[in-house]
């Protein structure tokens, strides 16, 4: 086993950690705050990493990005949530679509949207699949045809007719693209009745719908997607008919572990909170660090950190090398590093006392955000459910 980064990852990791210093935590806690959700996405933030090259890591090479793998992308995407984590879910987004962008667009697609997707610093993408009625249905899946997405897209001439409606989709409400799940069969579940669309904003019976408020990640967007006789081009369509759910399972393998690695930066940040406050409060005579009660607490944070970064790194480092690749490592690493960020995040705000739970100390927007990722990219128990099969 050699754990050593290559030259490339780890000066990637500290040009990540920089700005995450730099440009991130220096604004995140007030915009945190801020009630308008347009008002605190972080636009200039976001704008500075792209110019870094951030948004366009995981655009392979010769697509004209960084072509970043996995275990790259998670080394990065932990030190930006270090920052704050509603901006790296965005940046992440942008990643996990680019992978989808890069395996099941044809050529023509390709050339319609990457000039844009390379030069525009704004330019984020979002993948829509939940629905009011179809949540955890469209991930297990719950394979009958009465469940699973709702939205429709109906065959008509040279195109598509769509009607529906996607909600708490990440990068709502400034994507500038977005891959869509709709149904294309409705005599069938989602398995062999769902196809991928690429939605713009700018077309005739789109639109967004409502921003979600959120208890965290808020410097992220979720928003609605909505569909009104949304006419959509055949050269639009992604997969084959009814082939969504298939190219999928195909060509994302490795989203719930980069999501792991967002959580994961947040916890490491209470962590260290956590360290530095219980190292300069001074309770019964000393610094509580020194206090087994506060002192056994932190361990338990260690701990669970660096046994959660391994199990990140080599679940990361197998998505790149074939036939190592175990769909069950994927969906327990997202369960066991949210559950254990969960559990630090919890533990640090306890080393805080009262004074954590103040909104004016920083372990608070930590609880919050952490919290996120026990159910985002599928819920945990999803997780447990999709594994058992491969047990
Ligand atoms: C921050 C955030 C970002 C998100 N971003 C996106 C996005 O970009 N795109 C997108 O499409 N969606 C997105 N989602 C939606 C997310 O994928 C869903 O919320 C999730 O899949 C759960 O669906 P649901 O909320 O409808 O819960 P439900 O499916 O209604 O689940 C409710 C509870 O029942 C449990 N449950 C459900 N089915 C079963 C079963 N068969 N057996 C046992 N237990 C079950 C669940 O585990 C959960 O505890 C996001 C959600 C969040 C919170």
């Amino acid at each position: 086993m050699d754990f050593t980064l290559t030259p490339e990852q780890v000066e990637l990791q500290k040009r990540a950690h920089d700005f995450a210093a730099q440009e991130i935590r220096p604004v995140a806690a007030a915009l945190d705050r801020e009630p308008d959700p347009m008002k605190r996405f972080p636009w200039d933030v976001l704008e500075k990493g792209s110019r870094l090259g951030l948004r366009t890591l995981a655009l392979p090479k010769a697509l004209g990005g960084a072509g970043c793998d996995n275990l790259t992308l998670c080394l990065v995407g932990e030190e930006l949530a270090w920052g704050d984590m509603g901006t790296a879910v965005t940046f992440d987004q942008t990643w996990k679509i680019s992978h989808l962008f890069d395996k099941l667009t044809n050529d023509g697609q390709k050339e319609r949207y990457l000039k844009s997707i390379l030069e525009d610093h704004r330019f984020h993408m979002a993948v829509g699949m939940t629905e009011e009625t179809a949540g955890s249905d469209n991930i297990i899946p719950y394979d009958s045809p009465d469940a699973g997405v709702r939205t429709t897209a109906v065959r008509e001439g040279d195109g598509w007719i769509a009607n529906g409606k996607k909600r708490y989709i990440s990068n709502g409400g400034i994507a500038k693209l977005c891959i869509v799940a709709m149904r294309t069969d409705p005599t069938k579940g989602v398995s062999q009745g769902m196809t991928y669309f690429l939605i713009t904003p700018d077309m005739e019976g789109f639109r967004y719908g409502k921003i979600h408020e959120k208890m965290g990640q808020r410097l992220s967007l979720n928003a609605e997607l909505i569909f009104e006789n949304c006419r959509i081009p055949d050269e639009n369509r992604v997969t084959e008919v009814n082939r969504a759910m298939e190219a999928r399972r195909q060509f994302f393998p490795g989203s719930n572990i980069e999501a792991a690695a967002t959580v994961l930066g947040t916890a490491r940040a209470a962590y260290e909170d956590a360290l530095t406050h219980a190292r300069s409060r001074i309770q019964g005579g000393r610094p509580i660090i020194e206090h087994q009660a506060i002192g056994f607490m932190l361990a338990d944070c260690f701990a669970e950190y660096e046994a959660s970064r391994r199990l990140l790194h080599y679940a990361a480092w197998t998505v790149g090398q074939k036939g190592l690749y175990d769909p069950k490592m994927g969906f327990m690493t997202k369960c066991f590093v949210s559950e254990s960020s969960y559990r630090i995040a919890t533990r640090a705000l306890e080393v805080w006392g009262g004074t954590g739970y103040m909104t004016d100390a920083p372990m608070e927007k930590y609880m919050r955000d952490v919290t996120s990722f026990l159910h985002s990219d599928g819920t945990n128990q999803v997780m447990r459910i999709r594994s058992m099969k491969f047990l």
